[in-house]
C-alpha cells in the first residue's frame, strides 16, 4: 500500500522544494480554453482532475468522477473524507517519484503550466461566518475603541465570538475591489455624511470549509469537528473602519464588512496540515465542557501581508485563542445546521508583537503610526491603487505547504 511521507518526492521536478510538493495536493477550480473544472496543483503545474479521472485511475477511491467536471467543488467535497481523502492520497501516489515509470506517460497530458490557467472561486459558498478568535486582535481593538483596563468584553474568554457575514461578495484572489461608500462621521460630534470610505483596511484571516453537513437541531461535538472540516483557505476580510465605527452599535458589523472578502484559490486539506499541529494558547478560565479541547488544537502556519510588495505583517495561525474545532462546535451547539461549502473565517490573526498585527488599524494604531512605503509616501489605511497580498505557508525541515496568494487591489 502506498505511503505518503515526509521524504516523498514527485517526478514533477518543480514540485520538490516548492510550496506545492506531493505532500500538499490542494483542491481548486480552473479554466483554460475550456470550461471551469476541478484541479489540483503540483509544483508549477495545474493538474486537470476531470481529464485525469477519465483514465480510470481513481476507481478504487469510490470517487464519482462526474463531481470533478462541475464549476465548483461542493459535490466533490460532499462525498465525505472517506472518499476525498483516498482520492488525494491516490493523486499523491500517481505523482510520486517512485511511481514515475507507472504513471508518467499516462498523466503527462493532464498537467498544464499554471500561467496558462485562470483560477476561480472553488466553492458555491452558501453561508459565511466570521469569528473574532485572536485574543491579541480583540485586545488591541478593545484598547483603541473602548477601555484599556477592560479591553476584552466579559464573554470573550468563554466563547468564540462571531457574526454572520455575507457570502455573495466573497471573491477569489486577483479581483479588484471597489472602495465602498457609506455613512461616516467626518469629525467627532458632527452629523453623518454619505462618502467614500477613507479608512479601508484588510483583515488577515484563515477560513475553514465545511465538508460535511449536520442535521438542523444537532450539534457537532468537538471530537467530530475534524470530520466536518474539509480544509483551509487564506482570507482577507476587507473592512471600512469609518463606516464600521458609526454603524456597529448595537448589532455589530454590517456594511463595513459585506462589500468584499477575498480568498486564496486553493483549499488546503486538514490532512496536508496535520504535520503542523501545535498547542494553542493556554485557555483560562477553562471553557465549558463542549469547548474543552484536545491538545494540539492549532496549526503552525506562517502568515505574511504585503502592501505594494512591502512586507508589513508577519503573523501565524498558532496565535489563535479559539481553534477551528472550537469555532465549529460552538457554531452548532444550538443546533444550527452547516452546509457543505459554508465558510467560517477566524477573525483577524494578530500575534503578540507589533509586526504581527493583522490589520492596518492595529499596525498603524488607529492612524497614529503611519507605515513608510518604499517610494517615500506613507499609509495609515489602504489607498486607491494599493495592492494587498497575503501569503500563508506551513514549513518543516522536509517540505513546505503553500496556500497560494490572496491578493486584491482597491480601486
Ligand atoms: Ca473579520
Amino acid at each position: 500500500m502506498y505511503q505518503l511521507n515526509q521524504y516523498s518526492q514527485s517526478w514533477v521536478p518543480s514540485a520538490n522544494g516548492s510550496m506545492f510538493p506531493v505532500q500538499n495536493i490542494p483542491f481548486g477550480i480552473f479554466s483554460d480554453q475550456q470550461s471551469r473544472r476541478a484541479c489540483s496543483r503540483i509544483g508549477d503545474y495545474i493538474v486537470d482532475l476531470s481529464k485525469l479521472a477519465d483514465k480510470n485511475l481513481f476507481d478504487k477511491t469510490g470517487c464519482n468522477v462526474d463531481t470533478l467536471k462541475g464549476s465548483v467543488l461542493n459535490s466533490f467535497i460532499s462525498q465525505g473524507k472517506g472518499v476525498t481523502g483516498k482520492f488525494r492520497l491516490r493523486l499523491a501516489e500517481i505523482l510520486d517519484l517512485q511511481n514515475e515509470n507507472i504513471f508518467r506517460d499516462a498523466v503527462q497530458d493532464c498537467l498544464i503550466p499554471v500561467e496558462q490557467c485562470v483560477l476561480h472561486l472553488p466553492l458555491n459558498i452558501g453561508d459565511y461566518t466570521d469569528f473574532y478568535s485572536s485574543r491579541e486582535h480583540a485586545t488591541n481593538v478593545g484598547i483603541m475603541f473602548r477601555d484599556p483596563a477592560n479591553a476584552l468584553l466579559p464573554n470573550w474568554l468563554h466563547l468564540p465570538v462571531g457574526y454572520h457575514g455575507r457570502a455573495s461578495s466573497i471573491v477569489v484572489s486577483g479581483h479588484k475591489i471597489k472602495r465602498p461608500q457609506g455613512q461616516i462621521i467626518p469629525k467627532e460630534g458632527e452629523p453623518p455624511i454619505l462618502a467614500a470610505s477613507r479608512q479601508v483596511d484588510f483583515e488577515l484571516e484563515m477560513a475553514f470549509v465545511i465538508g460535511k453537513e449536520n442535521e438542523m437541531g444537532n450539534s457537532i461535538p468537538l471530537s467530530e469537528a475534524r470530520d466536518h472540516i474539509f480544509g483551509l483557505m487564506l482570507f482577507n476580510d476587507w473592512s471600512a473602519r469609518d463606516i464600521q465605527k458609526w454603524e456597529y452599535v448595537p448589532l455589530g458589523p454590517f456594511l463595513a464588512k459585506n462589500f468584499a472578502s477575498t480568498v486564496s484559490p486553493w483549499i488546503v486539506t486538514l490532512e496536508a496540515l496535520d504535520a503542523f499541529r501545535v498547542e494553542g494558547p493556554v485557555q483560562s478560565p477553562k471553557p465549558l465542557e463542549y469547548l474543552t479541547p484536545e491538545i494540539s488544537r492549532n496549526f503552525d502556519i506562517q502568515l505574511e501581508v504585503f502592501l505594494n510588495d512591502k512586507l508589513i505583517c508577519e503573523s501565524n495561525t498558532k496565535y489563535l485563542y479559539w481553534s477551528i474545532s472550537q469555532q465549529l462546535a460552538h457554531h452548532t451547539i444550538n443546533g444550527c445546521n452547516m452546509k457543505v461549502g459554508d465558510l467560517c473565517a477566524s477573525g483577524t490573526i494578530s500575534g503578540p508583537d507589533e509586526k504581527s498585527y493583522g490589520s492596518m488599524l492595529e499596525l498603524c494604531w488607529k492612524g497614529t503610526k503611519p507605515i513608510s512605503m518604499d517610494d517615500g509616501s506613507t499609509r495609515t489605511f489602504i489607498q486607491d491603487g494599493d495592492n494587498v497580498t497575503m501569503k500563508a505557508f506551513a514549513k518543516n525541515d522536509h517540505y513546505c505547504i503553500g496556500f497560494g496568494e490572496c491578493s486584491g487591489v482597491i480601486i
